[in-house]
């Protein structure tokens, strides 16, 4: 029922070619505010597993409309309806989080690195899924956070007691913001609090941890603080540079100077995946449903072994950001137009 009202198809996740399914997330970049609402007694179920293609639709349409199908939000805000089971993506990587939004977990010879920390009612989630992949909460030596919404730092409130070994770290401007955001939320269905900033990144640092160089990326454009980080990932006898772009869609835009360093960012990023030397190959996304993640897992997991990994494409990444751009020149359109 709830399907048919939103024109999900069960079959979405199969329709499509990969390009395709590229064309279809540039639907991501018009989608305005979200609006979530709490979890909703009888939780509706709009999606069987986490099928990105559907999710994506949905999303076209938040983006045509500007209104949050209710059963979406509900949706995103029932920890049940998120749990998705957890899985190693490369030698050295393990996707913790849930269907709507990602948490990564890079193993190095000295320790854990862990992107992002999920919302806070996802946490005992998170905290299961590293228990099941064999990663101890006292090996996990850095958090590092991409931006200041509560989907993907809402966790580290709880998270930061039970992680004896951890430092978390972000943007001065990303500190900033989750702050004003959490207080922002006070007295309201969905308030949630921030830690105190612990250690502040800026752009050009380097994380270094058991053999691993966490590279910072001061990326602002989905929000001013947005932070982007690049690592190693290995497969078989062959190493990677991956990037986590730290945020996607124009959800949080004020105008046009932010769409136009949103922009700005993108190209950076774009030159620096193109770097001589040393390329970036991979997007371990923030949104799995932006990157196909859950059909790469498909893929990943029916490879023959002379295939090379699902997520070894640099053209995608390539793709993915040619697409963010371009939703965000519409974007700047339509904010100078506006005046903003
Ligand atoms: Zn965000």
């Amino acid at each position: 029922m709830l399907k048919k009202r939103l024109g999900i198809s069960r079959n979405g996740l199969r329709i499509g070619t990969h390009r395709h399914s590229i064309l279809a997330r540039s639907s991501l970049l018009v989608a305005t505010v979200l609006t979530l609402a709490g979890p909703t007694p009888a939780a509706a179920q709009p999606f069987e597993g986490c099928p990105s293609n559907p999710i994506f639709a949905v999303f076209k349409d938040v983006g045509r409309t500007g209104r949050m199908p209710p059963a979406m939000g509900s949706w995103i805000g029932d920890p049940d309806a998120q749990k998705i089971v957890p899985w190693k993506v490369f030698d050295n990587v393990h996707y913790v989080g849930v269907c709507w939004v990602s948490a990564w977990a890079i193993r190095t010879e000295d320790g854990v690195v862990l992107i992002d920390t999920l919302h806070e009612p996802n946490v005992d989630q998170l905290i299961a899924n590293l228990n099941e992949v064999g990663i101890g909460l006292d090996e996990i030596k850095y958090v590092l956070m991409t931006h200041g919404h509560y989907d993907h730092v809402g966790g580290a409130f709880k998270l930061k007691p039970l992680l004896p070994n951890a430092r978390f770290a972000m943007t001065r401007a990303g500190w900033d913001e989750a702050l004003e955001s959490a207080k922002q939320s006070e007295g309201t269905p969905r308030a949630w609090q921030m830690i105190q900033p612990d250690m502040v990144v800026k752009d050009g640092d380097v994380i270094k941890l058991g053999g691993n160089g966490f590279g910072i990326l001061e990326t602002p454009g989905h929000t001013w603080g947005t932070a982007s980080y690049t690592y190693d990932v290995k497969d078989g006898g062959n190493t990677y540079r991956a990037i986590t772009v730290g945020g996607l869609a124009l959800t949080s835009v004020n105008g046009s100077q932010q769409v136009e360093s949103y922009i700005a960012s993108v190209d950076r990023i774009k030159r620096l995946v193109q770097q001589p030397g040393n390329p970036i190959a991979v997007h371990l996304t923030t949104h799995s449903f932006s990157a196909g993640l859950m059909e790469a897992r498909e893929k990943l997991a029916a490879r023959q072994p002379n295939q090379t990994h699902p997520l070894v494409d640099q053209q995608d990444l390539l793709a993915q950001l040619d697409l963010l751009r371009g939703g965000a020149l519409r974007r700047l359109e339509v904010e100078r137009r506006a005046g903003r």
